[in-house]
């Protein structure tokens, strides 16, 4: 049905798999003493569907596994390599992140932060963000990360929704050359929160800001911290932190994560799928505001003592090439990002990577959204240079981790651009109708998960009852993670976007997945998104929203006969859309995904909803004014 790409690193254990399929709860246990522990589990997974326990009884904690490991064998070995938006650079050792590390653990409780109290974190990607997550970590203090793009009025409700005793934040960020005031946004969110009781302020960008007696300087708090903090000894079970989903489908959720389970996870995924080594320059793009950065730039390298890349500013800042540029720089071994990120550099051509040298790469993850085939093959081509295996890691917030994605540190299996072939060992992840029946290969339906893992979420914080009806409700003891899928004949996953997103026309199901995939596979096209809106006669239209490359001068009356022809050839006369808007951008996330909820809104005429995590509301405007021209010419033409 699709190419196969046969390349892998030549790891190949068969045993591991085989363990986890026998008995997935003794696999767990056993991949749990990878790491370091204070005292032994008593029972390996409590299960009272939908709550599960890991680990339970077993003490341990985060901050000692990600940083006092490491002491005798790594202290001098570069944990963090930091590149600011302005080319200001910093390296932080494990020996250096340790000090800072146990300062702050001791800064924090001296401000009266106990175990268990929430820490809301509003700061830029500067190495203060994983030393503050840690430190609250090493005291047993929730942590809350608030990605640094956000308004006051996001920062408000998440505050107060988790109650925080102390905010850390930043006089300013640096966000495509411009300061943005985080502390000044801070002040207006917290107006009368009388429960926070201070505000610590990371002099970033040293602008000016107001001081009130809340407030107390990083720096000045930091400089008579002992730099001895013994880890808190934890029950796994204890929350590690809260963080709110990206907010694609609607509000927010608080995803409340625990401890020994949710590590377990990182560290396993990590060597599975990174195939990490000692040697290796690990970067992954993604803000730490978001999972992706909590798992993989904060928790999952520094388990395994990896060096990696955290950069601070916008990918395409001060221009197109400054992504390649850093992993030259830095001699990067392994490349993780979205394919939203994608997308734009390949609009912006291939000569721009092809200046750089990026022979230093050995594997490339993407994750957050499906990936389009022919980006995939782009990213295969362009920037792997056809030597890289890709991975398409498949996860959520929720599930704290990894669950669908090639594994090259454990096995070699033939890529398929586009699907994120397997489950990882111990994961039971299947393809149902609306009954909940197993559907026949190559059919589409709903992905679930049919047994507990150990970086599942605790829970939504302060509401069980919205977890147990969002997540366990649609199926008997199944998780519904929400997404449309299809396993084909090989046993391969195929991801084709939210459920709530799927096109119904003329009784045919259709994800967004297949037909944006067919629309970007046209030279001419960077992006695009598609919805369906309701039609007297057919049920459901669909509506198709196309940006274009870069520099890209056709016609767009033709060009839109030429999509036409292509999706009938390519997904079916069924799937063409009743209309195409041509636009500039599309409403995203600030993590990048397209909120296809906001077209739909828009279609329908609509309210739009909660729309706080949106990256840029011009688009929002964008979208509108297109779909409103072009209803005129149509009302005007009937
Ligand atoms: P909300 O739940 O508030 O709507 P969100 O689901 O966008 O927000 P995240 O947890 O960041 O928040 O995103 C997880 C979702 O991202 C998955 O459910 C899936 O739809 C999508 N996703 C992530 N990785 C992949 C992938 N590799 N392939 C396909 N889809 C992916
Ligand atoms: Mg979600």
């Amino acid at each position: 049905m699709s190419e196969t790409y046969n390349i892998g690193l030549g790891n190949n254990d068969a045993e591991t798999r085989l363990n986890a399929d026998s008995d997935y709860v003794s696999f767990w246990d056993k991949q749990a003493r990878n790491l370091s522990w204070f005292s032994p589990w008593s029972k390996t997974l409590d299960w009272h569907p939908p709550f599960a326990k890991w680990f339970v009884g077993g003490t341990i904690n985060a901050s000692y596994n990600a940083l006092d490991v490491h002491q005798n064998s790594k202290s001098k070995k570069p944990a963090i390599l930091w590149e600011g938006e302005n080319g200001d650079s910093r390296i932080l050792t494990y020996g250096e992140m340790f000090a800072q590390v146990q300062k702050f653990s001791n800064t924090l409780k001296s401000l009266g932060v106990q175990k268990g109290d929430r820490v809301t974190l509003y700061l830029p990607m500067i190495p203060e963000l994983p030393i503050a997550m840690l430190a609250c970590a090493r005291i047993g203090a929730i942590h809350t990360v608030i990605f640094s793009g956000f308004s006051a009025t996001s920062i408000r409700d998440r505050v107060d929704d988790s109650k925080s005793k102390v905010i850390v934040t930043a006089d300013g960020g640096y966000r495509r050359g411009k300061i943005v005031p985080l502390k000044e946004v801070v002040d207006e969110a917290i107006q009368g929160f009388d429960f926070v009781e201070n505000v610590i302020v990371v002099q970033r960008t040293k602008n000016e800001i107001s001081i009130t007696d809340k407030d107390k300087l990083w720096d000045e708090l930091l400089k008579d911290a002992s730099d001895v903090c013994p880890p808190e000894k934890l029950q796994s079970t204890h929350p590690l932190y809260i963080l709110y989903t990206s907010g694609t489908t609607g509000k927010p959720k608080g995803v409340l994560h625990g401890t020994g389970g949710y590590l377990t996870h990182l560290y396993s995924t990590f060597k599975w799928a990174f195939d990490i080594k000692d040697s290796d320059v690990f970067f992954c793009t993604a803000d730490i505001g978001w999972v992706t950065g909590h798992s993989y730039v904060v928790y999952a390298p520094l388990l395994h003592g990896a060096t990696e890349i955290m950069y601070e500013g916008a990918p395409d800042f001060p221009d197109a090439s400054r992504m390649w540029d850093i992993l030259q720089k830095y001699n990067a071994t392994i490349f993780y990002t979205t394919p939203t990120a994608l997308r734009m550099f390949m609009k912006f051509g291939d000569d721009i990577p092809n200046s750089f040298d990026l022979s230093s790469l050995r594997l490339l993850g993407t994750v957050g959204e499906p990936i389009n085939p022919e980006v995939w093959k782009w990213y295969f081509k362009t920037i792997g240079k056809e030597k890289c295996p890709i991975i398409d890691t498949w996860w959520q917030t929720e599930t704290g981790g990894m669950l669908i994605s090639p594994l090259p540190g454990l096995e070699t299996i033939p890529l398929k651009p586009g699907s994120g072939t397997r489950p990882i060992p111990g994961m039971n992840i299947t393809v149902v109708d609306e009954n909940g029946e197993d559907v026949a290969p190559n059919t589409k339906g709903y992905l679930v998960i049919k047994n507990p893992w150990p970086g599942m979420l605790l829970t939504l914080w302060g509401d069980d009852e919205k977890y147990k009806k969002v997540y366990w409700s649609k199926y008997k003891n199944c998780y519904y993670p929400g997404d449309y899928a299809l396993k084909d004949s090989d046993g391969y996953l195929w991801l084709l976007g939210r459920a709530d997103d799927v096109l119904k026309v003329a009784g045919h199901r259709i994800g967004t997945a297949e037909l944006e995939s067919c629309i970007v596979s046209h030279d001419d096209v960077a992006e695009s998104a598609v919805c369906g809106i309701p039609d007297e006669v057919k049920g459901e239209v669909i509506i198709a929203f196309v940006v274009l490359k870069q520099g890209v001068a056709t016609d767009t009356k033709i060009l839109e006969k030429e999509l036409f022809e292509k999706i009938r050839n390519d997904v079916g006369a069924i799937a063409t859309p009743k209309q195409i808007y041509f636009v500039s951008k599309l409403p995203k996330t600030r993590s990048g995904k397209i909120m296809r909820r906001l077209l739909k809104a828009i279609g329908n005429n609509e309210k739009i909803g909660d729309v706080s995590t949106l990256e840029d509301g011009a688009a929002v405007t964008e979208v509108q004014t297109a779909f409103d021209e072009i209803q005129k010419s149509i009302q005007n033409s009937d």
